[in-house]
């Protein structure tokens, strides 16, 4: 009974790590190397715990799965996070006495590491059944090579054999086991990164049909202005009509710039930038949207100011959140985004509509996934913008009437 209690906690030690790091590290630390830092220490604790807490059967026969922290590591991490952890075993080992098992530990890992260093670019570039057959043929060589160690410094005989042997079926059947739930993982993050992407185009799909009537406006005056232009007697407006001639022209501009900057993939940085000035730009990419659907927008920037976020980011909420608002009007009406700030150091978004409004039950489960009442909807949109939200250490509140309209209240720290 306690070996298989045993037994248990090894493989606790190694999912808590993993557990541990897929829910509250990989999506709230943002760069590679934080990320790489904080799984060595995951994995040296899991290491320490291992071989401190191993499963022990029959006398002097202790057998604990390190190496599926140190391999795991290794492959996912790469070079610095291996050395390191290798380092900790022998640091580690070697307090629990310098005997042959010492010297069967570090030459285990001299001669193992250098072939799971140089399998780790081929296991990055792999795909997850390449993965779980790397990480399980590696696992085989580093117990195999165990074994052969340990026959040579203490003679290959059944008595002293079994114990590895039974470590390597152990160790083999673990790191199959955990590779798999590691790929697993991952990949549900990268679909939901993906779906993020996914919508932002699906978006963009959808105004690029007004857009273009948005475009054609400005030429069509401007073409008109250089007809006139052409006219032979007309001297007094000529400057006139440059000038506004220009004016619609920038315009367009300015709508295809934003268009084009909305459309860009977001590499996750944020910059400082101006509230104002940003909701101004989201209107404009909106605005073609709005006239389709009879539908105005009315601005009012009482206080701007700085906020910390990822300006591509921060305009596809905006956007799935203003669209929402002016389909939830089948009739048309208006708009209202109301900009202040607080007194407790945020900066209050208010987007407000007259539209169809929603019940205390669909509020809540508004921002889960495919959840959506229209008939084309996707139910995507505000997962996302809520996600995005959050991600800014924002926060969102949805008040709603039926029949009478809704209005969403976006806080964001303000920055100084
Ligand atoms: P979609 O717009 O594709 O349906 P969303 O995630 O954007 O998906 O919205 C989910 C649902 O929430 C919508 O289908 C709608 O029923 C409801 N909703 C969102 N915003 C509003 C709003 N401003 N007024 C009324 N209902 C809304
Ligand atoms: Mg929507």
């Amino acid at each position: 009974m306690s070996i298989i209690k045993d037994f248990l906690l090894q493989l606790a030690f190694m999912l808590i790590p993993i557990f541990i790091y897929y829910t509250f590290i990989t999506e709230r630390v943002k760069t590679d190397k934080n990320k790489k830092v904080i799984m060595t220490i995951l994995w040296g604790i899991s290491i320490i715990a291992c071989m401190s807490f191993p499963v022990v059967f029959g006398q002097n026969a202790r057998l604990e799965l390190r190496i599926i922290p140190l391999l795991l590591g290794t492959l996912y991490g790469g070079f610095f996070p291996g050395i390191i952890l290798s380092v900790l075993i022998i640091l580690y080992r070697l307090y629990f006495g310098f005997d042959i098992g010492f010297y069967n530990t570090v030459l285990v890992l001299l001669l193992s590491l250098p072939v799971i260093l140089h399998f780790h670019k081929v296991f990055t570039n792999s795909k997850r059944e390449m993965r779980v057959k790397i990480s399980v043929g590696l696992s085989f060589f580093y117990c195999l090579i165990g074994l052969t160690v340990l026959g040579i410094l203490r003679g290959f005989s059944i008595e002293y054999l079994t114990v590895p042997v039974i470590h390597l079926i152990f160790a083999v059947v673990v790191t199959w086991c955990f590779t798999m739930l590691i790929e697993s993982i991952r990949e549900i993050h990268q679909l939901r990164l993906e779906m993020q992407n996914s919508e932002k185009l699906r978006v963009i799909g959808e105004l690029t049909s007004v857009f273009a009537h948005e475009i054609r406006n400005p030429m069509q005056v401007t073409r008109g202005f250089l007809q006139l232009l052409n006219e032979p007697n007309l001297p007094d407006q000529k400057r006139e009509y440059i000038h506004l001639s220009l004016e619609e022209l920038d315009r367009a501009n300015e709508i295809i710039n934003d268009f084009l900057s909305f459309g860009k993939p977001s590499i996750y940085n944020n910059e400082r930038i101006d509230i104002g000035y940003q909701i101004q730009r989201v209107v404009n990419i909106i605005q073609s949207y709005t006239l389709n659907h009879n539908v105005e927008i009315k601005i009012d920037i009482l206080d701007t100011g700085w906020i910390y976020a990822n300006p591509q980011k921060l305009n596809q909420s905006l956007i799935n959140i203003l669209k929402n608002a002016i389909e939830s009007m089948p009739v048309g009406g208006i708009v209202w985004i109301i900009c202040t700030s607080t007194d407790d150091g945020y900066i209050k978004v208010t987007i407000k509509d007259q539209g169809i409004g929603m019940t205390k039950k669909q509020i809540d489960r508004l921002g889960s996934p495919y959840y959506s009442l229209k008939e084309s909807g996707t139910g995507l949109g505000m997962m996302v913008s809520f996600q995005i939200i959050r991600s800014f250490k924002g926060k969102i509140q949805v008040n709603s009437e039926k029949g009478v309209g809704t209005e969403f209240i976006i806080l964001l720290p303000q920055m100084h």
